[in-house]
């Protein structure tokens, strides 16, 4: 017995929190056409919006902008970094990637979106076998519904509340018997199923009114006559920037000229003449949000191929159109018609995939997109709505037989992934993140290279017409530029580039290049490909005691199926391998000299003050405040520096004079005097610390060349033997490999494995 008094406590309890806690169904109450007004008046911005403002709205609320993709030089990159995570992949459970040149046309087309030209058209996302096109679209239609239920996303639709009492007051000649079987029919209705999507009689507390939902799910305000409208708002609204906008602005056009639905016109005008005053009707009228709702088809209508089409297209509900006839005493009143198209207006329709049934579906929208109307037997029904539709290149003869549709279509291509990062953040989706720590620095990026370089065009005329001679940049680039084209999509510019060629690459330049690029991304491995050859790739190579490194990748890469192998550039692999080792190269030369900038920019300044005065005087240099007694020997420590090394007495006097001269007639004079630059600024400086740190990295690789011991003991790291080396080669061995990881983020484990590579591939001679 106690545990029944539990027990029921439990329950009480629990459905007192559920009682609480739920409150959804409230935001969903229909308010006063009043309280509407009032609201419209608070945010008017939010309120008056169409299907085409609010999909726009939503876009710029999840989509952020990073700025201008080059970062340093604003007109350069015609590119913005959009971050689209928070549209595509937050909260979803099948995320869709974007890449840079992607989201740039993605957002170019929503700007237009906004803008209501592009009404009457159906955009068509375009795009090859295995691009992820249902999965982009899937997850865009998810956050608009969710964006739709939310108060930044929400808005309102007409509901009529027919006053049964004052109408039967208002009409005399209803008599007692009607009125009785009208009741009768409204109680019926509490009965009745709730479908939120087609209208009911609201039979809650009060069975005095009879509810009537807007079907086109048309803007409370669209129910106040044209005529009334400008001056309404114009009472109703502030004089602000958004009121001149308002009032101006072609994106704003339907706010004035769009006609209620021809259901809410007649309810409109038979109350008017039943009441005999427009305020007696907008009491009436109410307001409330527009519930979306892809399940139950309630402002997203999504068919798939194989959806059956609907036998019956126009619908009516003759319950409710008894009961409307009953209350207006005239059969032919209230004429309760719509298609099924009505119900989208103001919402979105989309066809995944142009096959099957969705054919005969894009041939009905023919009329609709071109139109913007609908009959409806004699009616003329207003669609307007956001259409969208996903299609494969071999689909798209379906269109053949309608030309003029073509005028109607913005496509928007959706290539396979161009861009390294997101093609390595799909990686890391579906095999998990720690994939990355199975791979040494720069080859889980290399994957993603070979892979694009299948989708991408192996000749550019623009890229031909900018770099001349590309065999300059054969360390850092294939000869096809496909690696720095593949750079530039990213939206980087390499930093190797040479000055002259980063100038030249101006924005007329650019765009060429970028124009180039739509035609990429069709062809090659799909992303489907791509992640079954990464899976074999990785379930191959991937050992617990060891990382993948670049000899792993070009050896699978090398024996892969004659039909990937074949769509792989020529002499690519061999570029990207060339690429890899010159910069696994680098790293290691930086690590193992320990540019201390600092030092080198002390001793620089101390021997810019040192060449102005005599030699043998002792001074205090004006930069570093360091006490120096100018001798041959001082300037030869450092000269060595600047220098090759052995370099003869007239050499040195040579550059004694050069420094000399430019300070005096430009540093001082003119960059620090005049144009107000820090020493470390000037020309002088810059060109001293670049040759400073040329000649270090130089003689950097010695021990790797000369020095037997060195590499064993490299060789012997993180092993027992190690402590048998010579204690200074020991702490070189070990200097290096923290700075491979501080630099580079290296593990100590993939150090040492990159730095064994280096060895075993003699890559110290290799670029000598
Ligand atoms: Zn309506």
């Amino acid at each position: 017995m106690k545990s029944q008094t539990l027990t029921n406590t439990s329950v009480d309890q629990t459905l007192a929190l559920l009682n609480k806690n739920i409150t959804d169904y409230q935001r969903l109450k229909p308010v006063r056409f009043e309280q509407f007004l009032k609201i419209l008046n608070e945010n008017p911005s939010r309120i008056l919006r169409n299907v085409f403002q609010a999909f726009h709205d939503m876009i710029t609320n999840y989509v952020d902008e990073l700025g201008n993709a080059d970062g340093t030089d604003k007109d350069k990159f015609a590119f913005t970094k959009y971050d689209c995570s928070r549209l595509f992949v937050e909260g979803s459970e099948d995320p869709y990637f974007t890449d840079m040149l992607f989201s740039n046309r993605f957002m170019k087309q929503m700007e237009y979106l906004r803008h209501g030209a592009q009404q009457n058209r159906i955009y068509i996302f375009y795009g090859p076998h295995g691009c992820g096109k249902s999965t982009f679209l899937n997850n865009l239609l998810k956050k608009f519904e969710m964006y739709s239920n939310t108060d930044e996303g929400i808005r309102y639709e007409i509901v009529w509340r027919l006053d049964v009492k004052k109408l039967k007051d208002k009409d005399t000649s209803l008599s007692v018997s009607t009125f009785e079987k009208l009741i009768q029919y409204v109680e019926k209705g509490r009965t009745e199923e709730f479908n939120p999507t087609e209208a009911e009689v609201f039979s809650g507390k009060d069975p005095d009114y009879i509810e009537v939902p807007c079907i086109s799910h048309d803007n409370p305000f669209l129910a106040i006559p044209k005529d009334q409208r400008r001056a309404a708002l114009d009472e109703l609204i502030k004089n602000d920037e958004f009121k001149w906008r308002l009032f101006t602005e072609k994106e704003y056009e339907w706010v004035f000229k769009e006609e209620v639905c021809t259901i809410c016109s007649s309810i409109y005008n038979a109350l008017l003449e039943r009441l005999g005053n427009p305020s007696e009707v907008f009491k009436m009228l109410y307001a409330r949000p527009y519930y979306f709702n892809r399940r139950l088809g309630n402002g997203i209508s999504v068919f798939n191929p194989g959806d059956q089409p609907l036998k019956q297209n126009i619908l009516s509900n003759e319950m409710l159109q008894t009961r409307i006839n009953s209350l207006f005493q005239d059969s032919n009143r209230i004429n309760y018609l719509y298609s099924r198209f009505a119900k989208i207006n103001n919402g979105i329709y989309a066809l995944m995939d142009i096959k099957a049934h969705n054919t005969e579906r894009m041939v009905e929208l023919h009329n609709i997109i071109s139109e913007g109307l609908h009959k409806v037997e004699d009616i003329e029904e207003r669609v307007d709505a956001l259409f969208f539709a996903l299609m494969n290149p071999e689909d798209k003869r379906v269109l053949r037989d309608f030309p003029s549709f073509e005028d109607r279509i913005q496509y928007i291509d959706i290539p396979y992934v161009l861009d390294v990062k997101t093609e390595v953040k799909i990686y890391n989706n579906i095999f998990g993140r720690h994939i990355d720590t199975g791979f040494l620095p720069m080859v889980l990026e290399n994957f993603a290279r070979i892979i694009i370089s299948t989708r991408i065009g192996k000749k550019s005329l623009a890229l031909s017409e900018w770099i001349q001679n590309p065999l300059k940049y054969k360390n850092f680039c294939d000869e096809k530029l496909m690696l720095l084209k593949m750079e530039l999509f990213s939206g980087h510019i390499p930093k190797w580039l040479e000055e002259e060629d980063v100038k030249s690459l101006d924005s007329k330049m650019l765009k060429k290049i970028i124009s180039e690029s739509e035609i990429y991304g069709k062809e090659g491995l799909s992303g489907r490909d791509s992640i079954k050859i990464f899976d074999q790739f990785y379930s191959k190579y991937a050992k617990e005691d060891r990382l993948i490194n670049m000899s792993d990748l070009c050896m699978f890469f090398n024996k892969i199926d004659d039909q990937a192998r074949k769509m792989i550039p020529q002499e690519f692999l061999e570029s990207l391998l060339r690429m890899y080792d010159y910069s696994i190269l680098q790293q290691v030369k930086e690590s193992l000299y320990y540019y201390n900038e600092d030092q080198i920019s002390k001793d620089i300044k101390n021997y810019i003050s040192a060449v102005t005065h005599e030699l043998d005087s002792v001074i205090r240099c004006i930069f570093t405040k360091e006490e120096i007694h100018v001798t041959d020997a001082f300037l030869e420590s450092i000269e060595n520096r600047l220098l090759s090394e052995n370099a003869d007495i007239r050499r040195r006097k040579e550059i004694r004079n050069d420094v000399l001269k430019e300070y005096t007639t430009r540093t001082l004079t003119h960059e620090m005097m005049i144009e107000g630059k820090d020493i470390t600024r000037t020309r002088l400086f810059e060109s001293l610390y670049d040759r400073y740190v040329h000649n270090l990295k130089k003689q950097v690789l010695e021990p790797f060349i000369e020095n037997e011991n060195f590499r064993n003991a490299i060789k012997d790291f993180d092993t027992k033997k190690f402590h048998t080396h010579d204690k200074r080669i020991k702490k070189d061995v070990r200097f290096l490999m923290n700075n491979l990881s501080d630099k580079f983020g290296y593990t100590l484990q993939g150090a040492n494995e990159a730095c064994i590579y280096v060895i075993d591939n003699g890559l110290a001679g290799k670029f000598k």
